[in-house]
């Protein structure tokens, strides 16, 4: 729409003015919904900033939208986060649909409440139907309600249309390299180059195209890498902006991006392709089969829409429709890890900040699947560029629900798989939906370019059985359907042409592992003792009261480790302490007054965000305020959770225990805090506490810990990425961040002595402690207590039954002196199962 008259916005508030850059939510700071300015306000009134219509208030009063008379949408939205507010600390003073004027109080809001409840104050004012902002009134920092801000320039924009007129000029075709297409960072980098002409510039792809200066219409592309792209531009520097954006987009708009990006057509497919294809293990075992590669369905998106109301209720259907079909798929599931899946998933349709983007996008004119996918599109992206690779895993379950329900708003039926026998399935990347409906008695396993080991559909093919391995290159999506392969998902490995004793020999592997996981079962309640008398504690690894009830009918001593930030991720609000203590409870309950439970204390930050704990973004999350150094940030949260678990401590042998200490002095803050809860209860003892070592400074200080502790577990996951310095889930290190690396191993064994010397025991409950590999070497090294995923807890009970302590201290004393992780599996894996043949080799 354009304007033909000057505009002057108002300051809809008194305050400090800030460049939207500077606002620390990249929703906003990346314009995404629209230009405009940011107010850190010392007012509590919003005003109306023009004339005109109020087009949208949200129903928790903390944004609203007002269309001007000649069809300019402004949108104000105050304070960050306020959504989870739920309407408390605002009060509406206008209606949905109500005329106002410029000037006129709007929303009056309780500061103080906002402060302590939100996460900023800064409120923004974003003119979202398009228009250029082309100045600031006034270069004053602060600023007056009703004081003229913005100008909205007719005359620039006139000038620009009028520059624009002329002959359409077109590129070569041009092949896009980024791995991911065009997603939410190069489209914004390639959007920002194209405001740099007055041209007006086309971005085509086949039959579709889009503004190339609109971030959301190049993202509505839906580019994949090896798209053919034309950019084409009408206006007196359109050789120019075709030049620039060509040579851009070739470079990969600040991406780093594959040989693929070239102006000639892709040549990959005439490349010999690689016999052997290398990814990490997501789902253990292996199959033989043949390709079957599974394309992303392309959907058609309109993006503009007639009626908002309509487009609203639209939305409102599919919402409740999607709700149904996870609901059935909730109530087929075969496990709780299934269940629980796609439970969050229900939980991302009510997630109220997807759903005030998709909101806002309706209210200036959007239809409701282009507002949908733009919400969808954009916090995904903000999830995979956080840097955590949880997050960007969770990305994957937001683009899944999110094409749940755009195939409800555009009637698009799922289209079957044509599964031959015996199917390998080759993909980009698999749903969780996708991969909790594989029929199992057609596809033998899966590979994929994208996802990581702890990804929902890595959880998912765990429980399915099906083994897959992620992180491949893309070029396996060029293996012919039919191709018969050989997938060894133990060593994270693809056979296009298998050596067929190889084949067999890993058939018959697989026969005998699954006889041996009968026999363990049927074992499950024995004790964890060896064959000369040393009893290994083995407990469980939970998130949930399912696990904890699970691990006990597995065999299950106790629990190890709870880890309590998984108890209530996928909230958007945190769980009141009667209902924490009311879960601390019932897993109390499910243990019993015998058995151990350890209750680790929240261990959130950078890679485990939890959404009602907001956080300031880090550069390096892992390195940053995680585990007990946020919590010591934030003591009421800390003490809120000591109540809860104290609540339980009469019922079972409650142990606490702290995440990520690397220091005394954070160990001993926390004690303080925990005795003033035990006190305030008038509680005879505190309960035994202890500390995760899994920071390289705890390992080292051990001694001087063990001296204030009551035990250590030692969290080898995090041991190891510190130790080693690489990222736990990094797809290409995978390989080597190996907790088997005799670093890691060395400082196991001096947590052990340091502890032992104090008459304190030591578990191991990260990954390693999982492995039947390392059941002889960690207890060897004088382990105490093992805690494991709960469905091995046979198999590691079993496999401490085979074992001769003596052997193994001896085994671990010389394994201790090698030299890499390589030669630390070699020496494990020459020794027989069985304890009276277990030779040590000179
Ligand atoms: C570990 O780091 O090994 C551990 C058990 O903690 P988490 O995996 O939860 O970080
Ligand atoms: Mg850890």
């Amino acid at each position: 729409m354009a304007i033909t008259q000057p505009l002057q916005l108002l300051a809809p508030l008194s305050g400090v003015l800030l460049p939207l850059e500077q606002v620390p939510d990249p929703v906003f700071s990346s314009r995404v919904i629209g230009d405009g300015l940011c107010i850190d306000p010392t007012s509590q009134t919003l005003c109306a900033p023009l004339s005109g219509v109020v087009s949208n208030l949200q129903r928790s009063g903390h944004a609203l939208s007002i269309t001007g008379e000649q069809g300019q949408q402004v949108l104000m939205h105050i304070g960050l986060d306020t959504v989870n507010l739920a309407g408390k600390g605002f009060t509406c003073l206008i209606e949905e649909g109500q005329q106002v004027t410029a000037g006129q109080p709007l929303i009056e809001f309780d500061a103080d409440y906002l402060a302590l409840h939100a996460r900023s104050l800064l409120t923004l004012m974003l003119v979202v139907s398009g228009e250029a902002v082309t100045g600031l009134v006034s270069d004053r920092l602060l600023v007056v309600t009703g004081q003229p801000v913005l100008r909205l320039d007719p005359a620039a924009a006139a000038a620009q249309t009028s520059e624009a007129a002329g002959q359409a000029l077109f590129s070569q075709p041009l092949i896009l390299g980024n791995p991911q297409g065009l997603h939410a960072r190069p489209a914004a980098l390639l959007a920002q180059a194209a405001k740099c002409f007055a041209a007006n510039i086309c971005l085509h792809r086949r039959e579709d195209s889009a503004n190339a200066k609109s971030l959301v219409s190049i993202m509505a592309l839906q580019t994949v890498q090896g798209d053919a792209l034309q950019v084409s531009a009408v206006g007196a520097d359109a050789e120019q902006a075709i030049q620039a954006l060509v040579e851009l987009l070739a470079s990969g708009c600040g991406e780093k991006i594959s040989a693929a990006a070239s102006p000639e057509p892709r040549v990959a497919m005439e490349e010999p392709l690689d016999p052997l294809w290398r990814g990490v293990c997501a789902s253990p075992g292996s199959a033989f089969g043949q390709v079957l590669q599974v394309a992303e369905q392309r959907l058609q998106i309109r993006e503009a829409a007639t009626s908002p109301q309509q487009e609203r209720e639209s939305l409102q259907q599919a919402l409740g429709q999607a709700r149904e079909a996870l609901q059935l798929l909730r109530d087929s599931a075969s496990g709780d890890a299934q269940q629980e899946i796609f439970r969050a998933h229900q939980e991302l349709l009510d997630d109220p900040s997807l759903l005030e983007q998709a909101h806002a996008l309706i209210a200036t004119g959007k239809s409701a699947a282009f507002a949908w996918n733009s919400a969808i599109e954009v916090t995904a992206e903000l999830f995979k560029g956080l840097g955590s690779s949880l997050l960007a895993e969770r990305a994957v379950d937001l683009a899944d629900v999110g094409q749940r329900v755009l195939k409800l708003l555009l009637g698009v039926q799922e289209q079957a798989l044509n599964l031959p026998d015996q199917a390998i399935l080759i993909a980009e990347q698999l749903t969780p939906s996708q991969t909790a409906s594989l029929d199992t008695a057609k596809v033998l396993g899966f590979v994929t370019v994208g996802g990581g080991a702890t990804s929902h559909v890595a959880i998912l093919a765990r429980a399915l059985g099906l083994p897959a391995i992620c992180g491949l290159s893309p070029r396996v999506l060029s293996l012919a359907n039919g191709t018969r392969v050989l997938l060894d998902a133990d060593r994270g490995e693809l056979h296009t042409d298998p050596d067929p004793q190889r084949v067999q020999q890993l058939q018959a592997l697989r026969q005998q592992q699954r006889q041996r996981q009968q026999q363990d079962l049927a074992q499950a309640a024995h004790p964890a003792v060896t064959r000369d008398g040393h009893h290994l504690e083995v407990t469980a690894n939970i998130a949930s009261l399912a696990e904890a009830e699970q691990a006990m009918s597995l065999g299950g001593e106790g629990v190890g480790l709870l880890r309590s930030e998984f108890l209530y991720q996928d909230r958007s609000q945190a769980p009141s302490p009667e209902e924490q203590a009311a879960t601390y409870r019932a897993i109390a309950q499910a243990l019993g007054p015998t058995r151990n439970l350890v209750v680790r204390t929240l261990d959130v930050g950078g890679d485990k965000p939890l959404a009602y704990v907001p956080m300031d973004r880090e550069a390096n999350p892992f390195l940053g305020l995680r585990g007990i150094r946020l919590c010591l940030a934030r003591p009421e949260l800390l003490r809120e959770q000591f109540r809860a678990m104290l609540a339980c401590a009469g019922q079972t042998r409650l142990h606490i225990m702290l995440p990520m200490v690397s220091q005394l002095a954070e160990l001993r803050q926390a004690r303080q805090l925990l005795d003033d809860e035990v006190q305030a209860l008038g509680l005879a003892e505190r309960p035994k506490l202890g500390i995760m070592i899994e920071v390289p400074s705890a390992a080292l200080m051990a001694d001087r810990f063990a001296q204030e502790v009551d035990f250590f577990s030692i969290g080898t996951n995090d041991l190891t990425q510190y130790t080693l310095a690489m990222d736990r889930d990094h797809p290409r290190l995978a390989g080597q961040a190996d907790s088997f690396h005799p670093a890691v191993l060395r400082l196991i064994a001096r947590t052990v002595q340091a502890a032992h010397a104090h008459g304190k025991w030591v578990g191991v409950c990260g990954a390693l402690a999982s492995e039947p590999l390392a059941v002889p070497l960690l207890l060897g090294l004088g382990v105490d207590e093992l805690s494991v995923s709960v469905p091995l807890i046979p198999a590691i009970k079993a496999r401490v039954r085979e074992l001769d302590l003596n052997q193994c201290q001896a085994l671990a004393a010389r394994i201790i002196d090698l030299e890499d992780a390589a030669q630390v599996r070699e020496c494990l894996q020459r020794q027989p199962i069985a304890a009276d043949s277990l030779v040590l080799e000179n």
